[in-house]
């Protein structure tokens, strides 16, 4: 019998999920559905139960339901209590477990696909949001040393705080901080900065996760920061956005969008259901030539 799974989000349309997740089924021969769901914004606990009732095994959750994911899970895995936001759901056995697979999803596509080495590099993590939460632990876990800018200090000084709460779960290297701004950091391994703190700052690695790509904004960085940077990424998919086209103006060496990171992220959710991991290289190649970027 045809196992069944969907995305449940408000909007959807746009979702490359269902195209993405077919691919893998297709390519280990897994008998599985998968489809678009668009929940109303007050209905995801509901969509959830409806999908349980109906003989779903599980769920990809996205915007703007990762937090309601988290409260609706009756058990929630310690990556996902870390992002403090699911975007997976898998349904056995009465329980609905809850996981994170955003944070995996990028540094794979970084190390698998970009072939980037965390240790030790300086990574600027842009943006305090649901897709940061997701992915800073990764970063630390693989030996990146992270600093988060928001226009929002105070969000990003909360990111960087729950670090204490993620050493709880998780043995971290403890190194020395590198950087030339010390002083604000509160862990050897994350700090917190506001767009003013970035003068004069050098990293390796500067990672676009706010929302500006959707309305063709650029966040307020300095261009010296690429100047030296081994690679510019921006979690956004499908556009080249005014943060790649800096990026790429002024000297950082490597330039990318998010869509490996969607693959990957992809990948992981389908391991968790079916334990089969799919080949995410020809599905990235497939997408990718839908959708060049410059
Ligand atoms: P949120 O709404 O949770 O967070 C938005 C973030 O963007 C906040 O940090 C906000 O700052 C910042 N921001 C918004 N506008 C501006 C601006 N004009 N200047 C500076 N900062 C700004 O969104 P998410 O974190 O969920 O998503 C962020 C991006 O990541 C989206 O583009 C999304 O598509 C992408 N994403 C990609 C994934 C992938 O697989 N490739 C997976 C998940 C997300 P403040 O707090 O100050 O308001």
């Amino acid at each position: 019998m045809t196992d069944k799974y969907a995305v449940i989000g408000n909007p959807i349309a746009h979702s490359k999920s269902p195209q993405i997740h077919q691919m893998f089924a297709a390519q280990t021969v897994q008998d599985i559905s998968y489809e678009a769901i668009l929940a109303p914004l007050d209905s995801f606990a509901a969509t959830v139960e409806r999908l349980r009732a109906g003989g779903y095994k599980g769920c990809n959750v996205t915007v703007p339901f990762k937090f309601e994911a988290l409260q609706s899970s009756t058990r929630v895995e310690p990556r996902a209590k870390i992002a403090k936001a699911v975007n997976t759901l898998k349904f056995a056995n009465n329980e609905i477990i809850g996981d994170n697979t955003d944070g995996i999803g990028l540094t794979d596509d970084l190390q698998l696909n970009l072939k980037i080495d965390l240790k030790n590099k300086r990574v600027l993590l842009v943006g305090a949001g649901g897709a940061a939460s997701g992915v800073f632990q990764s970063l630390v876990t693989l030996g990146a040393i992270v600093s988060i800018v928001n226009r929002n200090k105070e969000k990003a000084q909360l990111l960087a705080t729950s670090r204490s709460f993620f050493t709880n779960l998780v043995d971290t290297p403890q190194l020395p901080f590198p950087t030339n701004n010390a002083k604000e950091h509160n862990s050897n391994r994350i700090d917190a900065l506001g767009y003013a703190d970035l003068v004069d700052q050098q990293f390796d690695i500067i990672i676009n996760a706010t929302s500006t790509g959707l309305s063709d904004e650029m966040p307020n960085i300095p261009k010296s920061i690429f100047e030296h940077a081994l690679l510019a990424y921006d979690m956004m998919y499908g556009r080249d956005t005014p943060f790649m086209k800096f990026a790429r103006e002024y000297g950082a060496a490597v330039v990318s969008d998010g869509l490996g990171m969607l693959v990957e992220q992809a990948a992981e959710s389908f391991f968790l259901w079916r334990n089969v991991r799919p080949d995410t290289r020809a599905v990235l190649k497939k997408l990718r030539a839908e959708s060049p970027i410059a």
